[in-house]
């Protein structure tokens, strides 16, 4: 079986790939493929190891006549196009819920730089700009009775709620399926979406994304919030209108924002939103634990192996 991945992977990772197929794998960490080098590198291939970078739409799978499986490096599948990788027979996985905790873990890491303004106060430090003790120097956000929404209350939303419970805040989540039994165990509270946005003073979004579910965050949403409240996107950067969330930082209609993810990843250095003080970013690094990765390479493997084994992968997708 010929397998390519679109990354290099970690050597103790490929080398057990090396023991069961014939292995190749693109050249680098860090550089994503682009959709021509993409297509000529699967030609041959029966499986991919592939992630969220990789656009596998139609016309890229149809450069890959022989394969049975794609298996994506993480739980997010918006790069993929399932319903025509379903049609040609082609099998698609991913990694739930090894990832859950430490995205949970950046997004609160996230939602405290932005509360406590982390990278300001880091910067007034090395920067020399740190004359005395005074007042309200640098002064954040309390979470302690703080209501916190969280749109999309899956498996992550759920983890983020139980890291809010432990600061002592009030749970407050709109997803499309009520959830009664985390309701229960967390201590959370449905409401209605623009209720959510209406009482949040830290917005979350944990959802996927999916075309209906584009900007979902814009112009009309952000007006509906509290002018301090404090938005988390560790999701998907297409959930939220940059341009929207921009201007109403800017003009002191929201707090802050702290994002992990973005429309266009890498997102441009000459981007609007990094010109603000009062965004904290980092490069969708949600599940960047070295014990999570490594666990989610490993399933990757498992599942790959699985259906070119003919037998049923531990999470599929479709
Ligand atoms: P999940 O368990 O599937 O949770 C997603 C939740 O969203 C589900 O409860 C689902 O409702 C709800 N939902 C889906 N479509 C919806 C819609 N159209 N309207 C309203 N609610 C909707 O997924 P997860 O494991 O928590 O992951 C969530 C997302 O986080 C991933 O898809 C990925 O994009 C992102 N993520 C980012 C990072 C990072 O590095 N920053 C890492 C991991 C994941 P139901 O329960 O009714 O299906």
């Amino acid at each position: 079986m010929n397998v390519f991945a679109t990354r290099k992977l970690p050597q103790e990772v490929s080398d057990k790939l090396k023991q069961q197929v014939d292995y190749s794998e693109w050249h680098s960490e860090e550089q994503a493929m682009t959709k021509g080098e993409l297509m000529d590198a699967i030609k041959e291939a029966d499986g991919i190891i592939s992630v969220l970078s990789d656009q596998l739409d139609a016309e890229v799978l149809a450069s890959a006549p022989h394969l049975k499986v794609i298996s994506q490096l993480a739980v997010g599948i918006n790069n993929i196009d399932v319903k025509e990788a379903t049609t040609r027979g082609v099998r698609v996985t991913n990694t739930p819920d090894v990832l859950t905790n430490a995205t949970a873990d950046l997004t609160f890491a996230l939602l405290l730089a932005a509360a406590r303004k982390l990278s300001a106060a880091s910067a007034e430090v090395r920067e020399g700009n740190w004359k005395s003790w005074s007042l309200l120097q640098l002064a954040g956000k309390e979470l302690s009775g703080a209501t916190i929404g969280i749109l999309g209350f899956g498996r992550i939303g759920q983890a983020v709620a139980r890291r809010a419970k432990g600061f002592d805040m009030n749970v407050i989540y709109w997803n499309r399926s009520k959830k009664p039994e985390a309701e229960v165990e967390i201590g959370a509270t449905y409401q209605e979406f623009e209720d959510v946005l209406k009482q949040a003073d830290f917005l979350v979004i944990m959802l996927p994304f999916a075309p209906e579910l584009k900007y979902l965050i814009g112009e009309e949403e952000l007006a509906l919030m509290k002018s301090d409240a404090i938005l988390v996107n560790t999701a998907r950067g297409g959930l939220v209108d940059e341009a929207a969330l921009y201007e109403a930082l800017k003009n002191g209609k929201l707090a802050a924002a702290a994002l992990d993810v973005f429309e266009k990843e890498p997102v441009p250095t000459d981007h609007p939103l990094l010109t603000l003080p009062n965004v904290e970013v980092a490069p969708h690094i949600g599940s960047s634990t070295l014990a999570t990765r490594m666990e989610m390479a490993n399933l990757t493997v498992r599942n790959l192996l699985a259906v070119l084994d003919g037998k049923e992968p531990e999470t599929p997708v479709n």
